[in-house]
């Protein structure tokens, strides 16, 4: 390990899977010559915060720290940095570092890292050993390749949950080809969900929402939504049956897959963003018949980061979100679980003091 200065600072996090959130304290680097100091003065509530910080998705190293929706204000920045000075906004998502010679880093796919990219939280520390720790806390210290510049017109706060659920939705929708003459259904409306909408829709796609949510029908029209399918009623199903040339499917919890794929044209994809604990089993006779495929897809590398939050300050989309004070955080989680937020909790880390 390097040996290098730290300093203290309060984060909120949890040091094991049935322990709520409470506050702590953290160690971050001083910034070495390409590090940018961030005070942190949002920061978006993911569902994979929660999997994470429960240890869903099994491999959480405690304590935790998450969050990788973050947008604050540089604070000191290294010698060699170029890109940004004190005083400028800037944004951290998902990822802090990769190798940056693979093939797939040179493609500018750093999500896809071969030998493994460095995320917000949760990852190997490669500067100061343990883990990486996330944005809630009152700092972070990242590498300039890493940090994101925020566009000027859009609010910072409802800037934040670009950083995860904006690419997370923009990249699949670009890499499947979204736009005019497309179909598309939306699933899922949270987060990721009610970003696709609008991502979607500003793309130039028409754009069809399935959610389990009856009170969320209104909202999904506000959102861009041409159409909206209550997914538990199989009639309304029925209307969509081989119609749609993509899905993006953003369920956090278990569902059946099949009643998705069965909407797909023939060449139609799926991709799941969504990342439920359990395996979803598909049925053979869901993708044979129409040569339909079934896709995953994760976050965005940078260049494609700084493109989406450009596409969105060009088209004016931040997420529509409910800000909460960093000790609200465990009924947040109570409360993401229920699908109770309209569309994403972001805190405000000026609470944390
Ligand atoms: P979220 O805000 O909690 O939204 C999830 C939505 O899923 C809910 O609003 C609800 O929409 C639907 N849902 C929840 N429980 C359901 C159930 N039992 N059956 C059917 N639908 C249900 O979560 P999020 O932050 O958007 O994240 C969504 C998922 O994406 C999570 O699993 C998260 O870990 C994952 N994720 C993946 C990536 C990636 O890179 N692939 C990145 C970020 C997040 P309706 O009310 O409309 O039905
Ligand atoms: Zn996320
Ligand atoms: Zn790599």
């Amino acid at each position: 390990m390097e040996d290098i200065k730290v300093k203290e600072v309060k984060a909120f996090g949890t040091s094991a899977a049935d322990a709520p959130l409470e506050q702590m304290t953290i160690k971050r680097r001083d910034p070495s010559p390409h590090d940018v100091e961030i005070q942190i003065m949002f920061c978006g509530v993911c569902h994979s915060d929660l999997h994470t910080a429960r240890n869903e998705w099994h491999g959480t190293i405690y304590p935790c720290i998450p969050g990788h929706e973050i947008v604050g204000k540089v604070v000191s920045v290294g010698s060699e940095v170029k890109k940004f000075k004190t005083g400028d906004f800037a944004a951290v998502g998902c990822l802090v570092d990769s190798c940056r010679e693979c093939e797939y880093c040179i493609e500018g796919l750093e999500q896809y890292c071969a030998k493994g990219n460095v995320q917000t939280y949760n990852s190997a520390d490669k500067h100061l050993g343990k883990q990486t720790y996330g944005g809630y806390s009152q700092s972070i210290v990242v590498d300039e390749s890493f940090v994101l510049s925020v566009p000027e017109n859009l609010d910072p706060a409802a800037t934040a949950p670009l950083l995860c659920a904006g690419i997370t939705t923009y990249s699949p929708l670009k890499h499947w080809n979204v736009g005019p003459g497309k179909k598309v259904g939306i699933v899922g409306i949270g987060g990721l969900g009610h970003m696709g909408v609008k991502i979607a829709k500003a793309m130039g796609a028409e754009v069809i929402v399935f959610t389990t949510s009856a009170g969320k029908f209104e909202d999904a029209k506000r959102l861009g939504a041409d159409d909206v399918v209550l997914s538990k009623d199989r009639e309304q199903m029925k209307r969509y049956a081989g119609k749609l040339h993509f899905v993006l499917d953003a369920v956090s919890a278990q569902h059946d897959i099949n009643a998705y794929l069965n909407l797909l044209r023939v060449d139609g994809s799926l991709a799941l963003v969504g990342a439920p604990e359990d395996p979803l089993p598909v049925a053979a006779f869901s993708l044979i018949p129409g040569r339909k495929s079934f896709a995953g897809s994760m976050i965005g590398g940078l260049a494609e980061t700084q493109e989406m939050l450009d596409f969105c300050g060009k088209h004016n989309i931040v997420a529509d979100i409910e800000m909460i004070n960093m000790q609200q955080i465990n009924e947040a989680y109570d409360r993401l679980l229920k699908g109770d937020v309209k569309y994403r909790f972001v805190i405000d880390m000026a609470s944390l003091s």
